[in-house]
């Protein structure tokens, strides 16, 4: 591991107190037990995709980079909406969001990949030094009392919702379409912090490692055009084209067609066309990155070498040791030999 990119002391998962976050991903093998019933499958399918959209559209796109407007009912609503997804409040979201695009893919950034794959998936979520509410990077929002009540009380809506599930289908509800959907939305919002930045092709220049993919934007509703994202943040649409599939967008233009979103930004044209990677502009984030690797693995090889070096060196000692104390031992028994014959 390069240097700059080791975990500090206080980066280390905390396993103890994650128990719950844990089982939560055994419960859906309850199905096992339960059933699995037409009814459940719709109902995950359908929590799945609406938790996503106020993970992606609210979350992300709303309270992080204020990509559009709304009145303070559907803002509160949006941000229940996102509660649901048991991924704690608005503000400890978005303003632990707002830090990586400050810092990303520095050593500074929370959860770059350049600190490993799982450390970005989910690792840092699990550690105790990220559990508070970055209060100062997200003043806007935390100066409305609902939503600081709401992040504090971040548990309740997806209690409600579980409950919720229960009452209307049974073990077999709760199970498969609230714990299971609730299972796929973390890792397809995890996706975003982890693969999104390994996996895909680079369009514009960036100082970090984003990249765009169907796939991901596919299974995320449109988060998956990250390098469109990470090079100009402030849109409401990741797709950028007409070919980038950007569900999420979608439904805002729904939203705003019926007056209950407005003010949708999108990114000008002279921003679409300039900063392309194949017209020649030096790839910075990926120079930067190669760079970072480059320099992990010298790390490692001159490690490996001086290991080496020592182990050889050990040998050495070591047969000379034996071969002296041999010698101690012929040279004992040839001084012996003469005095016997
Ligand atoms: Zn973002
Ligand atoms: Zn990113």
């Amino acid at each position: 591991m390069n240097p700059a990119f080791e975990r500090a002391a206080d980066e280390r998962v905390n396993w103890i107190k994650n128990i719950p976050f844990l089982l939560v991903h055994l419960v859906p093998f309850a199905a096992f037990y339960t059933g699995v019933k037409r009814f459940d499958v719709l109902l995950c399918i359908a929590l799945y995709l609406s938790r996503m959209f106020f993970i992606t559209g609210g979350y992300h796109r709303y309270f992080s980079h204020r990509a559009y407007k709304m009145g303070r009912v559907m803002q509160f609503l949006m941000a229940f909406g996102g509660a649901t997804a048991a991924q704690k409040g608005p503000l400890w979201w978005a303003g632990h969001h707002r830090h990586h695009h400050k810092y990303s893919d520095t050593p500074e950034d929370i959860h770059s990949p350049l600190k490993g794959f799982w450390w970005s998936h989910v690792g840092w979520i699990m550690c105790n030094k990220y559990n508070a509410t970055e209060l100062d990077a997200i003043k806007d929002f935390a100066k409305f009392p609902e939503l600081r009540l709401l992040n504090r009380f971040h548990l309740v809506p997806p209690i409600m919702l579980g409950v919720a599930c229960f009452l209307a289908g049974g073990w077999s509800a709760l199970v498969t379409g609230f714990f299971l959907s609730t299972v796929l939305v973390y890792h397809g919002t995890f996706f975003i912090n982890s693969l999104t930045h390994l996996f895909g092709r680079r369009r514009y220049v960036t100082t970090d490692t984003s990249r765009n993919s169907l796939i991901l934007a596919l299974v995320t509703l449109g988060e998956g055009w990250h390098n469109n994202h990470h090079y100009y943040q402030s849109t409401a649409n990741q797709g950028f084209f007409w070919w980038e599939i950007d569900i999420s967008y979608y439904v805002l233009r729904v939203l705003s067609f019926f007056g209950l979103v407005h003010d949708l930004r999108t990114p000008p044209e002279h921003v679409l066309e300039a900063n392309r990677i194949r017209d020649g502009y030096i790839d910075i984030g990926m120079f930067q990155a190669n760079w970072a690797k480059a320099v992990t693995s010298l790390e490692s090889a001159r490690h490996g070498a001086s290991a080496y070096y020592e182990q050889r060196r050990r040998a050495v000692d070591e047969l000379v040791e034996s071969t002296r104390a041999a010698g101690i031992r012929i040279s004992k028994m040839s001084i012996k030999a003469p005095a016997d014959s």
